[in-house]
């Protein structure tokens, strides 16, 4: 008979928990979750001694960043991922792509790691100045190692900025920034494990202070008294439900599970779920003859940054379009042909009528209604969409590429990143959570995932989320301490 395996990480199972007081509970343990963890654990008065609990819904799928594991190349990585263990495969005619994601550490486990900061204009709506979240996202990069250098010294990048900054039309086409840990072995202090995902965020934290963990959990409602938070209710593992109770509880659960909890819970807010935005995304792939490079090649991650003019961003990774991580003991092939990939998002407008809702006529086996989704592109959105293929299209005549699948549109959802459905905001009547993340009207419940980023600009949204995830836990300590 098979043993049960030891857990890599310590477990709690919730009915312990169930007999705890927390200061602190998360819901959740992807970027918002486990930046919220590490925050308010690094951060707090060491006599103060928190006592701070997550559950998680997903259970222990990677002790790391899939990239990390030697075993992985990118189709058996994306075959191990799809097991519907950990994946749901939503059923939304207008948001077809989306995939529910459900373990320890989140869609971190095998994001892209791409990293860049949104522009001080792209924040003019949002209740917080880009001046205010320059600590934050500095906070943010140094945890993620967030780099520019990781194709440094390539000449393949340094071939393909010179096209594009001199004559090529994209003067501010850029190393791309990275959440990579390039650091060497000094001193004896190691930095192997290179890709970030947030299971670091959760390693930090358990080298200070031992928090309860409970995996396979979902959390399905939040509990209110008198008006605040009070804890949530969770279904362990043996469809048993147990009260959690804890006096600040912060849902981490990701743009469509984090809003789906509130609504089942009743919690008051005209804008929940409401002003959902992703990006709608242009991929290509492009082919350029290897005898243009010297013998010593390298890899390319360039990202052409939105402007003023541009209210798009893209990215162009290489040299194979599925594999531009890649270590030394993974053999490369030489060919004639370098192949790229075009990674384009755009910016949409935030609007009302995009959202999500409860569906009362479908109930999943936690006895949550499914969610419904509403979304659709304003004719604004499809032609900053066409701008962004035309830029495509004119950086890789810029840089001499040849498309050999030119650019396409995905369908929204698949380019996971979704936002908006608790954002931020003074006014109750737009926007969820306040400038801190917290429901508006309802002290000690606090958001910090995607969903309170408002997209209004073009860069990826995980840098971002885990800054105002940092800045919410900040709040929170300077509540009690
Ligand atoms: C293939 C891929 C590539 C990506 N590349 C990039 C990139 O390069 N740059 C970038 O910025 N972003 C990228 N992203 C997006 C990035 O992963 C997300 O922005 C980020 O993970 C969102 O963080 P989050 O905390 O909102 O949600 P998640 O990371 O999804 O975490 C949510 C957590 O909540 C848990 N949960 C859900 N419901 C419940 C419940 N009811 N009870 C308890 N727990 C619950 C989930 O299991 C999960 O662990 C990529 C995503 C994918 C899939």
């Amino acid at each position: 008979m098979l043993k049960q395996q030891v857990p890599w990480i310590p477990l709690t199972p919730v009915e312990q928990m169930a007999q705890a007081d927390y200061d602190v509970l998360i819901v959740g343990s992807g970027a918002g979750g486990g930046a919220a963890l590490w925050r308010l654990i690094t951060e707090q008065s060491p006599k103060k001694g928190m006592r701070i609990g997550m559950i998680e819904a997903g259970g222990l799928l990677l002790p790391t960043h899939a990239r990390n594991l030697p075993t992985f190349d990118y189709q058996r990585f994306l075959r191990y991922l799809e097991n519907p263990r950990y994946v749901e495969h939503m059923q939304w005619p207008e948001f077809p792509g989306e995939k529910i994601f459900r373990a320890l550490g989140g869609r971190t486990l095998h994001w892209y790691l791409m990293s860049p900061r949104f522009r001080p204009e792209e924040m003019r709506s949002w209740p917080i100045t880009y001046q205010e979240l320059v600590p934050y996202y500095l906070a943010a990069e140094q945890i993620m190692n967030v780099t520019g250098e990781y194709a440094n010294g390539s000449a393949l990048q340094e071939t393909l900025l010179h096209r594009l900054r001199f004559g090529g039309g994209f003067p501010d086409a850029q190393d791309l920034p990275m959440a990579v840990d390039l650091d060497v072995t000094q001193y004896g202090q190691l930095h192997s494990n290179v890709f970030f995902s947030s299971i670091i965020f959760l390693a930090y934290a358990l080298h200070i202070q031992p928090f309860d963990l409970a995996v396979n959990t979902r959390v399905v409602q939040v509990v209110t008294e008198k008006g605040r938070a009070a804890g949530v209710n969770a279904v362990a593992p043996d469809g048993k439900t147990y009260t959690v109770r804890a006096n600040t509880v912060i849902l981490s659960a990701s743009t469509f599970e984090t809003p789906r909890i509130l609504l089942n819970s009743n919690i008051p807010g005209q804008a929940i779920g409401k002003y959902l935005t992703n990006h709608p995304t242009v991929i290509a792939s492009a082919k350029i003859d290897r005898n243009q490079f010297p013998e010593v090649l390298g890899n390319a991650a360039i990202m052409v940054p939105s402007s003023a003019e541009r209210n798009y961003m893209f990215f162009v990774v290489g040299t194979d379009p599925l594999e531009y991580w890649w270590y030394h003991y993974e053999e490369r092939r030489l060919l004639n042909e370098l192949r790229l990939a075009y990674f384009g998002l755009a910016t949409i407008e935030p609007r009302y009528e995009n959202q999500v809702s409860l569906d009362p006529g479908n109930i999943d086996p936690y006895g949550v209604p499914q969610l419904k989704v509403r979304f659709s592109y304003t004719s604004r959105d499809e032609a900053v969409i066409r701008e962004l293929t035309d830029s495509i299209r004119s950086s890789a005549a810029a840089m001499g590429l040849e498309f050999y699948e030119p650019p396409c549109l995905l369908p929204p959802g698949m380019d996971n990143h979704e936002a908006g459905t608790c954002r931020m905001g003074d006014d109750p009547a737009t926007s969820a959570t306040n400038r801190y993340g917290q429901i508006h009207g309802v002290p000690g419940l606090f958001v910090a995932d995607n969903s309170v980023v408002s997209l209004t600009g073009a860069a990826n949204p995980t840098l971002t989320t885990v800054a105002l995830a940092i800045r919410t836990a900040d709040y929170i300590l300077a509540q009690v301490i």
